[in-house]
């Protein structure tokens, strides 16, 4: 096996394991995806794994522009269609991480749109520009890949009504790091809503961690 395929499979199976012990995501769902860098390919999650069982050979290759199956007897996440669009999307994007956390999906359910108010968003700076909320689509669908993309245009996370968080990265590692800072601020976000109203950073300190983002070549 090509050894970046190789490498890849293997990072995908380790950030898999993390997302899924520390509670991010449940049971089957979520999926994970890398892109093989410099071709229009994408390694997906299959479907119907957890990925506490999830090995670095069960992950199927999947080719970004027509979603077909290039290497791998399992079915592809029935997500493939926005990870292929979100790569087509984004050309830097490297590491796709889609999951269901608690606080996400609360605040996706009221369509409240995370502020940014936790010092904790310096370890994902490209956060600071921004969470945005896409339009609620059902799961698997071409029209819930149409909505994120929308949604992700300018940033490189959105929560998705009655259903969880999309985050990207320039690799696998950095859409995790980000998706984990999310649901972190989305917790955040709903505890201080009990007790008052939500209160941004200051727009210099986050206009700072945009320039700290750009600086440390994150994707953003
Ligand atoms: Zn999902």
């Amino acid at each position: 096996m090509d050894p970046v395929e190789k490498d890849l499979r293997e990072r995908l199976a380790k950030v898999g394991r993390e997302i899924f012990s520390e509670g991010l995501t449940h049971g089957a769902s979520g999926n994970i995806s890398a892109r093989v860098p410099g071709t229009n390919k994408c390694i997906i999650k299959p479907s119907g794994y957890s990925f506490a069982e999830l090995e670095p050979h069960h992950f199927i290759v999947v080719d970004i522009d027509t979603r077909k199956v290039l290497e791998g007897n399992e079915k592809p996440s029935i997500e493939t269609p926005f990870h292929t669009k979100l790569y087509r999307q984004w050309p830097d994007a490297g590491g796709v991480v889609h999951v269901h956390p608690h606080y996400s999906t609360i605040l996706s359910i009221i369509g409240e749109e995370i502020i940014p108010m936790g010092i904790e968003i310096t370890e994902a700076p490209a956060l600071a520009k921004g969470i945005s909320v896409a339009k609620f689509a059902p799961p698997g669908t071409d029209e819930l890949a149409d909505n994120l993309v929308e949604a992700m245009k300018e940033n490189v996370a959105a929560l998705m009504p009655h259903h969880g968080l999309t985050t990207i990265g320039k690799t696998i590692e950095e859409a995790a790091t980000n998706s984990r800072i999310v649901e972190f601020l989305a917790k955040l976000h709903y505890e201080v809503m009990l007790v008052g109203k939500p209160r941004p950073l200051r727009e210099d300190v986050l206009k700072g961690l945009v320039e700290r983002a750009k600086q440390k070549g994150l994707l953003i």
